[in-house]
């Protein structure tokens, strides 16, 4: 058991290992920086949230449709959107230990000063004139900083001799699909603005991370939506997006205190936005962005109208009024959610005389198996009625079957990943028809007759 702020982070990583949510990457061939794979339970969590997400923001919306757009898209949309001019971190290179740092990164860390926007120079100039030494060696003889592209791209066609004729990014971000598709949801939806395009999909950037576990990997996945709207008024939606992207952290247990709002300065906006407010989470390393909100106004629209020389426009159906459509842009990122979860649902609780349970209190929804079933032996038919009960329960709800075991010890591997729910058959079942039903955060356990199990789990559910 580990106490300090920072260490919760060390105990967070080795769960999600030792419990199968998540794996460094290519382990086998000595790991593969800033990429993880999701393992049998972390998968089932990430798609608990995406679930969530999908039926929160189109299921339960009449103004929101969802699309499933391409990794890789026309390189010239990246054009378009000022990524291949613009989409770039400043790096240096130690060159006593050869360590790459984001110079942003490296100089805030340091000096606790934010240098965003400055030109390349300044950045090196500060580096150097504050002797800032390398976190890895301490050495103190840096490259300059220059610009470095975050977009991963891959050869699309070749020349006779082999060279690359062209080449196709890996998308750093889903939005753009939304938007080079609008002109065909409008022709095909029969949508009215204001209305909203969702997707969700993996992303690429080649990032440089300090190593904050999954907070920032090379390859992630994103919840956007970018929410079309008319040129005038677009103060009010924003603040509509900011109360409904707070509303979803509430739905899936983000503790309000854990929370706080990053309003970006005027001075410091992305090219494309006007207003862009952070939604930050207090991780083991500190505040955080977890969420963005952006109004993007119609640079996105007019960009791709430009390049490809199509009319994109909106017709309002009651005053004949054409219009390019100003966009509002909540956006999620999939990781960051998982991770924000894991932290704020872990506990350690000492139970005396030495006696430590690790448990996650994951919401029942999101938890990746609601209920467990175990006989309390193998032998005497015991494991015969669980394997029926367990038969009856799965279709309804991701249920797990395990025999193996002392029961206190089944009941711990489940507090470990997060199930809310155990059903235990013992010897009474056989007598009375009767099973054990043992809470994960109250640790009771009751009684309930095995043909109720179903209705009495389905109401925890909804009201847990
Ligand atoms: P940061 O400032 O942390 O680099 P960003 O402002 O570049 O993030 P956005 O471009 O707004 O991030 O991306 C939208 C969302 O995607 C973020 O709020 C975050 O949840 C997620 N995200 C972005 N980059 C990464 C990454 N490298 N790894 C995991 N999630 C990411």
């Amino acid at each position: 058991m580990t106490s300090s702020i920072q260490d919760k982070l060390k105990d967070i990583v080795a769960l999600a290992k030792r419990r199968g949510f998540v794996y460094p990457c290519s382990e086998i061939y000595g790991g593969f920086a800033n990429s993880y794979s999701f393992g049998p339970y972390g998968a089932l969590l990430k798609k608990n949230i995406k679930d969530a997400w999908w039926r929160t923001f189109t299921q339960l919306r009449s103004d929101m449709v969802g699309l499933d757009g391409p990794i890789l898209l026309h390189p010239k949309v990246w054009e378009a959107s000022g990524h291949v001019a613009g989409f770039h971190d400043a790096l240096v290179d130690c060159k006593s230990c050869k360590s790459r740092f984001r110079a942003d990164h490296l100089i805030e860390n340091a000096l606790h000063r934010e240098v965003e926007g400055l030109p390349l120079s300044e950045v090196t100039a500060i580096i150097h004139d504050n002797k800032i030494p390398c976190p890895k060696c301490k050495a103190v003889d840096w490259t300059d900083a220059r610009q470095f592209n975050l977009m991963f791209h891959t050869p699309l066609k070749k020349t006779k001799n082999g060279e690359e004729e062209e080449i196709a990014y890996l998308r750093p971000e889903t939005a753009q699909a939304i938007f080079i598709d609008f002109k065909n949801i409008i022709d095909t939806m029969r949508k009215r603005v204001p209305f909203g395009v969702a997707q969700m999909g993996k992303a690429f950037r080649n990032e440089i991370t300090p190593g904050n576990f999954i907070f920032r990997v090379i390859e992630f996945e994103q919840m956007e939506i970018e929410y079309f709207i008319p040129p005038t008024g677009w103060e009010s939606h924003f603040e509509q997006w900011l109360a409904t992207m707070k509303e979803w952290c509430r739905l899936i247990g983000l503790k309000e205190e854990k929370l706080k709002l990053y309003e970006h300065p005027q001075d410091k906006l992305s090219h494309y936005s006007k207003r862009t407010v952070d939604i930050l989470y207090e991780f083991p390393f500190g505040w955080s962005e977890l969420y963005g909100l952006a109004y993007r106004t119609d640079f996105d629209l007019k960009q791709h109208a430009e390049h490809s020389k199509t009319k994109i426009l909106y017709t309002d159906p009651e005053t004949q009024e054409k219009y390019v459509p100003h966009v509002i842009e909540p956006t999620f990122g999939v990781e960051r959610t998982f991770l924000a979860l894991l932290c704020q649902s872990y506990e350690e609780q000492t139970l005396g005389e030495g006696d430590v349970r690790t448990v996650l209190h994951l919401p029942p929804t999101l938890a990746p198996i609601k209920v467990a079933v175990f006989p309390l032996m193998r032998k005497d038919g015991l494991a015969e009625i669980a394997d029926a009960i367990f038969k009856a329960l799965s279709p309804h709800f991701q249920a797990e079957y395990d025999e193996g075991g002392a029961i206190g010890k089944r009941y711990r591997r489940q507090d470990e990943i997060g199930t809310p729910f155990c059903v235990t058959i013992d010897y009474q079942t056989k007598e009375d028809g009767t099973v054990t039903l043992r809470h994960r955060d109250s640790m009771k356990q009751e009684r309930v007759h095995k043909d109720e199990l179903l209705t009495v789990i389905k109401n925890l559910m909804q009201t847990g």
